[in-house]
């Protein structure tokens, strides 16, 4: 048993259909963009010690790889069709393959993405995934075109993952919404569909929340006033007093919600019940003219979260 008999295993499972004019098995895939759409195209590496524990579920790996790539075609609004695995192994390891690429293909079929090809090669372990998406022509979100007077609105409970992770290094078990968060985070695809039209710029939040918010305010050449109180409060995060479970909301990486700006003339989208399993959304503050970001609480204090995110190299 070996890496072909691996990539035949992966062959088998990762399915194939409409547009998929050849998938996994010669020197690359031929794959079909319908006219009148665009393709949006994003990668992202995990590598183990930096991205994940080295002895994590191997399931739980194949599946965040996926998720963090289909997090951002997601902020882009595109529907997620293909991916591509390059998986990088010490030794080879069948068990450990076979359980991350269920794990990958588990999350692929919930969103209807084909793993389309690949690389399997021996080096340092590290997951990269490309994803392929795809969108109607000219109507991808993207960081740029927030305006003055649009809401600042983020998905689900950013903080999480970052709970989660601290609680781990602690050496503590996290609450299982935590644990879900860090470990499955789920991409935010249909709801990044929905704001096609509607929001004026997307970001995913993977290095913390005023980071990314931070780079739709550059994109956008403004700035923004954020009401901390506004923040989604979880029963999980229940340990951490307001202010330090809003640093843990504004600057912990890792938690793949979707931060966008709506117009007023676009923010009815809010109102109106959310579709099963869809995460409620939190309106957080404004977009303004003046550069930079302030924090404003409740009682009309000032707010200083201290560092922006995450930032490799640094
Ligand atoms: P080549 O040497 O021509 O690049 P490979 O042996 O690397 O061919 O790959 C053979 C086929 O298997 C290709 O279609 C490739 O995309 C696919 N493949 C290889 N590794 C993986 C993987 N980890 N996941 C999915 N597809 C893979
Ligand atoms: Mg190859």
């Amino acid at each position: 048993m070996g890496e072909f008999e691996l990539i035949r295993r992966i062959r088998d499972a990762a399915g194939g259909g409409e547009g998929t004019c050849l998938g996994i098995g010669d020197d690359a895939a031929i794959l079909e963009i319908p006219a009148g759409l665009q393709a949006v195209v994003t990668t992202d590496t995990l590598n183990a010690g930096v991205h994940f524990f080295p002895d994590a579920d191997a399931g739980d790996i194949g599946y965040k790889a996926l998720a963090v790539n289909l997090s951002d075609l997601a902020a882009m609004g595109a529907a997620p069709r293909w991916a591509l695995l390059s998986l990088s192994m010490p030794e080879f390891d069948m068990d450990f393959a076979g359980q991350l690429v269920d794990g990958l293909l588990g999350l692929a079929r919930e969103h209807g993405v084909v793993l389309a090809g690949g690389d399997t090669c021996a080096g340092p372990l590290s997951v990269t995934v490309t994803a392929i998406g795809v969108v109607e022509a000219g109507r991808a979100l993207t960081r740029a075109g927030a305006r003055p007077g649009d809401l600042v609105v983020v998905s689900g409970t950013p903080g999480l993952a970052a709970a989660a992770l601290r609680q781990l290094q602690a050496g503590a078990e996290p609450a299982a919404a935590a644990a879900r968060a860090l470990r499955r985070p789920a991409p935010r695809v249909v709801l990044g569909a929905a704001l096609v039209g509607k929001a004026s710029a997307c970001i995913d939040i993977s290095d913390g929340l005023l980071a990314d918010l931070g780079h739709i305010l550059d994109a956008s050449a403004c700035g923004a006033t954020l009401e901390p109180d506004q923040l989604p409060v979880h029963e999980a995060l229940a340990e951490y007093g307001d202010t330090r479970r809003w640093r843990l909301q504004l600057t912990g990486g890792d938690d793949y919600e979707l931060c966008f700006t709506l117009p007023p003339d676009t923010a009815s989208m809010l109102e109106g019940g959310r579709g099963a399993g869809e995460p409620a959304l939190s309106v957080i503050g404004t977009v303004g003219r003046q550069a930079g970001v302030r924090c404003r609480t409740a009682a009309g204090e000032l707010f200083d979260p201290g560092g922006a995110g995450y930032e490799h190299f640094t």
